[in-house]
This record gives structure tokens, sequence and C-alpha cells, in this order.
């Protein structure tokens, strides 16, 4: 099918050449030529990645009047990158309209700015809930005009807490509008905005919710908790070529791991919640220009980015929600491209694997974890890649020419080449000597060596003291027991091996550490969060009978005001220490 056949005017059409596309999406298909003839409501459930900006946006444009200065359409959707994304598209597909005004609001940036734009007669305004709504008190813009409300991204916003904003401003527009939702899934709070504002909405499913584009390539690396952070930099250093996304679950994840990146050299830069707008802004125009090659991201933060051509997407650490798993790996594989997923795990998350792989119907290959060698191999050959592809400025190298010519002339064309070559490949062998292996064994199951205890459940170190905890945390509140592993080693700096057996329970769970480290579990767990939120933690009650006490017990929160990341400087592995900024930026 071709775009012609979908019942779109001719300027629209010209716009979609000028914008190089030549056949229309799976969900361009099913909805442009519903949404053109324009008088149902509508749902689509689609992922990003599969063109549904152009499938509500071409037919939204067509209905709006640009002679009117009235705003007839109204895009919502839950962050500000998406807002300005969609706002930069919508303003392509308008391009042979004569005087669009498409412009986009959202929260954390002056509203004065906004609302003088929307005087001046904005035609389509494309928003995040939080900042409508503000301005719809302020009554800076009138809904009245309003004939069609898109909500793109619906389960993203409600996920996102923004429910009742949302009730709040369907409620204000006009009673005859159409409603448009699109969302990757269909959860039961998207299903009840559909059943009170919009009247027997026609639904699109494209490809199956869940799922994941058929050109990603799924694979898992698998190690001790306290060496993730080495095996994220294996796996960076195995791909010189990267242009990447690297996700991780909290703010303060994001920003600790972009900060050791970057004073190891690494082009990164991060994008989270706690960066002002302008931080923000700046860190995705230094992405989206690639003069940093790796965003270090949480899934908020990275929601509806849409950079081009990224060929990799790390999972630091899976996310809790497997609907995460669908939008972080979305952003690689676009426009028909292939990319890659990789998720690193500790030992104890196999089963996520497994339970992941069955929710989205897709299988995730287990990979070790490069070595050494397989690390300079690949660095090594996309030297040559480079060499062979870099031009020779004659001017600029005349200048070292005689010096050069001077100190090389005796020796054999073979030998200087092998010099070279050895120059890159000597730092590159001293960097990583006796680098060892990280991968935890995966024939055992993910189990490293030793002995288990009654329960099946490996614990190396079974003969120890143990002292045991409870936390209010459990499945209920996404708990499980690889995150609560990563709880406490990066909250109190205890290593997974001194932690020991893990219930988990509906409301709560049950860990236990060793009994020489127990003194750091109360004063610096007690001042952890969990998802943004804070917990209480108490020496479990069947511990010896002294029933439950707290930090407060021990002299309330810690007074060393040590982190983790100051006082346990991670493992005293022999090599990137010395791997200077300077020397890594030749690669
Ligand atoms: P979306 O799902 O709207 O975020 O779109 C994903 C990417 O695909 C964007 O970069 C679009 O520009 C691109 N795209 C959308 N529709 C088409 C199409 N019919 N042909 C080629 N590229 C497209």
């Amino acid at each position: 099918m071709e775009f012609k056949d979908l019942g779109l005017p001719e300027k629209i059409l010209k716009a979609i050449t000028k914008l190089g596309f030549v056949s229309p999406s799976e969900i361009q298909e099913k909805a442009i030529p519903v949404l053109s003839a324009g008088e149902q409501d509508f749902v689509g459930l689609a992922q990003t990645g599969t063109g549904k900006t152009a499938a509500f946006g071409l037919p939204l444009i067509q209905h709006i009047d640009f002679a009117s200065k009235d705003t007839q359409g109204l895009v919502i959707c839950p962050t500000r990158e998406l807002c300005m994304q969609i706002t930069k598209d919508l303003i392509s597909f308008a391009y042979y309209q004569a005087n669009p005004n498409i412009i986009p609001v959202y929260g954390g940036t002056s509203i004065s700015d906004q609302i003088r734009q929307i005087k001046r007669g904005a035609q389509i305004v494309v928003a995040t809930p939080g900042r409508l709504l503000d301005l719809i008190n302020r009554k800076a813009i009138k809904l009245q005009t309003v004939s069609r409300v898109i909500l793109d991204e619906a389960d993203e916003m409600l996920n996102m807490g923004f429910k009742e904003d949302i009730d709040s401003i369907l409620e204000q527009t006009p009673a005859m509008k159409r409603v448009w939702l699109f969302s990757a899934t269909m959860p039961k709070a998207v299903r009840s905005i559909a059943n009170n504002y919009m009247v027997d909405p026609l639904q699109i499913v494209v490809g199956k919710q869940n799922s994941v584009a058929a050109n990603i390539d799924h694979r898992y690396y698998m190690m001790k908790e306290k060496d993730r952070y080495y095996a994220l930099k294996r796996i960076l250093d195995y791909y010189p070529d990267i242009f990447g996304l690297i996700f991780c679950r909290t703010r303060r994840e994001t920003s600790l791991t972009c900060d050791k990146l970057e004073k190891e050299g690494y082009d990164v830069v991060a994008l989270h919640g706690d960066l002002t707008q302008g931080q923000r802004d700046a860190a995705m125009k230094k992405f989206r220009e690639r003069t940093v090659k790796i965003l270090v991201a949480t899934d908020v933060a990275a929601r509806g980015l849409d950079v081009h051509d990224i060929s990799h997407v790390i999972h630091y650490n899976l996310p809790d929600d497997i609907e995460n798993y669908t939008h972080r790996s979305g952003r690689t594989a676009r426009a028909g491209k292939a990319g890659k997923s990789l998720i690193l795990i500790n030992t104890r998350e196999v089963g996520r694997i497994r339970q992941t792989e069955k929710l989205l119907s897709a299988s995730i290959e287990y990979r070790r974890i490069p070595e050494a060698e397989d690390i300079c191999e690949k660095q090594m050959y996309a030297l040559m890649d480079r060499v062979v592809k870099t031009p020779i400025d004659d001017a600029a190298i005349d200048r070292y020419w005689p010096v050069f010519y001077d100190k090389l002339k005796d020796l054999p064309t073979e030998e200087i080449v092998l010099k070279f070559i050895s120059t890159e490949l000597n730092a590159h062998l001293d960097y990583y000597k006796g680098a060892g292996d990280l991968n935890a064994d995966q024939e055992k199951g993910g189990r490293t060596k030793g002995p288990r205890n009654e329960e099946g459940r490996f614990n190396r170190n079974v003969s120890g003291p143990k002292k045991r905890y409870t936390l209010d945390l459990g499945e209920n509140q996404n708990m499980n027991k690889g995150a609560l592993v990563r709880l406490i080693c990066s909250e109190t700096g205890i290593e997974s091996r001194q932690i020991g057996r893990i219930e988990m329970h509906s409301r709560f769970s049950y860990f236990e550490v060793d009994e020489s480290v127990s003194s750091e579990v109360l004063p610096k767990l007690e001042k952890g969060t969990y998802e943004g939120k804070s917990f209480n933690v108490a020496v479990s009650k069947d511990q010896d009978g002294a029933g439950s006490y707290t930090a407060k017990d021990y002299g309330g929160r810690s007074k060393s005001g040590n982190s983790y990341h100051g006082k346990n400087k991670g493992p005293k592995k022999d090599y990137k220490k010395d791997y200077k900024r300077g020397q890594r930026k030749k690669y």
C-alpha cells in the first residue's frame, strides 16, 4: 500500500515525500484511513518506533483549519522530550500549509513565554499534562474550539501519576471533540479513560502487546553484583563504535554510573529527573549531535526519545516492569534498522530473564562478558578501520614531516607499521593485564561455586554467623531478590557474597547479612529509598528475641556521611584505574 491510497490530501502527501517516507507502516495503514475520514474516537495499541506519531499526526494536520487562529488540536504526552519530538514531527507534516502555528508546552521552563505563544494563535498545542492544566487554570488557553484531543503514551502518563490531571483536562474540553488514544499497553486505568471519555472507539492493535521489534538482538550477561560496573565497561569497550543508551533504575544510579564512566574517559552524558531542564536539553543536544556516544538515563527521562541509529540499549539493571523493557529496547532498531538490547544481571536474577522472555515471546541469549583478548581484538580491528578511512591532510603533516622522516627513515616500512600498531595494542594489554573473567558460572544456573543451604539457595558463607533483618518492601512493591541485593549493596557497601538467605513475601521480605558487616545495615539502609520512596528496616524479631529495633537505636542516622562509593571503591581490580581520559579519547 502507498500513502496516496490512505485518503490524505495533496499538501500532506507532498510533506510525506519531502520527509522521505516511502510506504506507510502498519499502524499508519490501519489508522490513517479511519482518522482521516474523521468522525470516530480511536484507540491505537502500538509501541513507539512503529510510526504512530505520523499515524495520528498526518490526519490531525488534515483536519486543522490553518486560516483560523483557534486552538483545534490538543496532543497530550508524558514528557518534555516527547512533547518536543511530536511538535517537530507535526511541523514537518504541516510543511506545505499556510501559517501553521504548532507549539509545545511543558513544565520546567518559563510559562509566560508559552502563554505569549498561545495568545498569538496556536492551532495545535502539544502539552505535558501538568503544564497544560496550569495554563488552563490561569485561563491562558481556551479549549472550547478544540475538536481533536490526542493522548499519546497514555499508559505511561498514568504510570507517572497524571490520571487526575488528564481527567481534569478532558472534562474541560468540548463534548463534541474526538479523542484518539495511543498506548503501548491497555491496563485497566487506560481502559477506564476510554470508557469515560470516548464514544464507541475503534480499537486497532499493531504487533503483539509487549512485543518488541523482531530486528532486536536480545542478550544477557551474568556477573556477581559487585562486578556489575566492570562488566558494563567491558561491554562498552567491546563495542568501540557504540552509539547507545544505558538504562539505570534510579536517578542516583544513573548519575553515579555516568560520573564514574566520565571520570574514566568514556563519552557519556546523563539524563534524569534531578537535572534542570537546561541540563537535560544540553544532554539531549550532545547525544543527538553525537558529541557524546552514550546516554545514561532513567526510564522516565528517556521516554519518547527518538534518536536515529542507536546501536545498543544496555540495561544496567532490568526494569521492574516488563513494559519498560519494551519501551527501553524500542529505542534501538527503529525504522527497520537492527539493534542490540543487552541486559546485565547478577546471579540471582536468572529467573527474571526467563520471565521477560515469556512475556516478550522472544528469546534472550546468554553471552559471556568479553575478556581482555576479545576486547583488544575488537579495539584493534576498529582502529584498523579508522586508519584505513582516515584522510591524509598534507598541509597539516608538512610541519612534522621532516622530524618524523628523520626518526623513521632507517626502519623498514613493515616495522614502522608494527610499531604504530603496538603503541595502541600495548596500551590495551597494559590496561587489561590480569583483568580476569567476570562471568558468573552459567553452567551452574547462575550460581558461583560453593555449598547450598537447606532451601537450595546458594549461600557462599553458610557457616559464618548471620544477622537477619526485615524490611517493609515485598512483591507488592515490585521488590524481588535481585533488586533487594542491589539495594543492600548500593546503600550499605556490603558485598553480595556477604548477603545470605533472602525470603520474599507480598508486603515484606527478610534477608541475612554476615554478622561482621551487620553494623552497616541499619544506619545506612534506613537512609535509602526504593523507587523514590523511603522504607523501614529492622532487625528481624525472630533473630534473637530482641524485638525490632531500627537505626535510631544505633544513635540515629549514619554520622560518617560516607556513602558506599566514597568508602568502598569497589573491587581492587588491577586494571582500569590508570587508563586515563586522554588515552581513551584516542579510541
Ligand atoms: P514513532 O513511532 O512515531 O516515534 O516513529 C519512529 C520513527 O520512524 C521516526 O523516526 C519516524 O520519523 C520514522 N517513520 C515513521 N513513519 C515512517 C514511514 N512510513 N517510513 C519511514 N520512516 C517512518
